[in-house]
C-alpha cells in the first residue's frame, strides 16, 4: 500500500484524526475530505483545517448542506435536543443515509484525484446503533462503488473493532496520542480535546481514554 494514494473521510474527530495518521503512516500520498453540512458548529470545519494544514495534508471541503433538506435532527439543527437514544430506537444525532452519502461522494472524490484507498473512521464496537456504521454495510458499498465507476477500490476501516480505549491506544502507537487529545474537536458543544465533560460524546470519549490511560499506567 505504501506507493499507493488515499483520501480519509475526515471530520477533525478523535476516530477521523486517528484514521488520518494512520492513511499517512501506510500511504504514500494522502488526501483528506471534510463534508460541511451546518454541523451545530462550524468550530469542527476550523477544528479539521487547523488539523490539516498542520500536518500538511491537502484538504478537500464539500459542500453537503442538502443533508439539511432531507435530515432535520440534533446534529444538523441546533433547536433539536441531544439525546443518547430515543425510546431504545437510534439516538437522534442519527442522519439518515449521511456514511452512504459521503463515502460515496469520497468514492467520486478518490475517482477524481486518482486515490485507490478510501479510509473511514467508523466503528461497528463502541455502540452507536448506526447503521451504515456497521462493517456489513462498509462492505456493500465498497462493491456498489466498484461496479459503479469500473474501479477497484479499498474502503479501510481501521476503527472498525475496536472499542474506544483501543482507539487510544492505535493514537498512542501512531504517535499521534498528544496531538489527538489536544487538537481534535468531539464534542456537541463544540469544545476542542476534552471539551465539556458533560454531553454523551464527551462521557465516551473521556471513558475510553480513562481506560486507556489506566491500562498505560500498568505498563
Ligand atoms: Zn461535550
Amino acid at each position: 500500500m505504501k506507493n499507493e494514494k488515499a483520501v480519509v473521510v475526515f471530520s477533525g474527530g478523535q476516530d477521523s484524526t486517528t484514521c488520518l495518521f494512520w492513511a499517512i503512516k501506510n500511504f504514500a500520498e494522502v488526501e483528506a475530505v471534510t463534508f460541511h453540512y451546518n454541523q451545530r458548529h462550524s468550530a469542527e470545519i476550523d477544528c479539521a483545517k487547523n488539523i490539516a494544514s498542520t500536518l500538511g495534508i491537502k484538504h478537500h471541503i464539500l459542500d453537503m448542506s442538502l443533508l439539511n433538506q432531507l435530515a432535520p435532527n440534533a446534529l444538523t439543527r441546533n433547536e433539536i435536543e441531544i439525546e443518547e437514544n430515543k425510546s431504545g430506537g437510534l439516538p437522534s444525532t442519527f442522519v439518515p443515509g449521511r456514511n452512504l452519502l459521503f463515502l460515496s461522494f469520497a468514492g467520486v472524490l478518490a475517482y477524481q484525484i486518482g486515490a485507490r484507498h478510501i479510509i473511514t473512521g467508523v466503528c461497528e464496537t463502541d455502540f452507536s446503533g448506526y447503521p451504515d456504521c456497521r462493517d456489513s454495510f462498509i462492505k456493500a458499498l465498497n462493491v456498489s462503488l466498484n461496479l459503479s465507476m469500473d474501479k477497484s477500490f479499498v474502503i479501510h476501516t481501521p476503527l472498525m473493532w475496536l472499542n474506544k480505549a483501543e482507539t487510544w491506544e492505535l493514537a498512542d502507537e501512531l504517535d499521534a496520542f498528544d496531538f489527538i487529545r489536544e487538537n481534535t474537536l468531539t464534542c456537541y458543544n463544540g469544545i476542542m480535546a476534552d471539551g465539556c465533560g458533560e454531553c454523551p460524546a464527551c462521557k465516551l470519549r473521556r471513558k475510553g481514554l480513562e481506560e486507556y490511560l489506566n491500562v498505560r499506567r500498568d505498563l
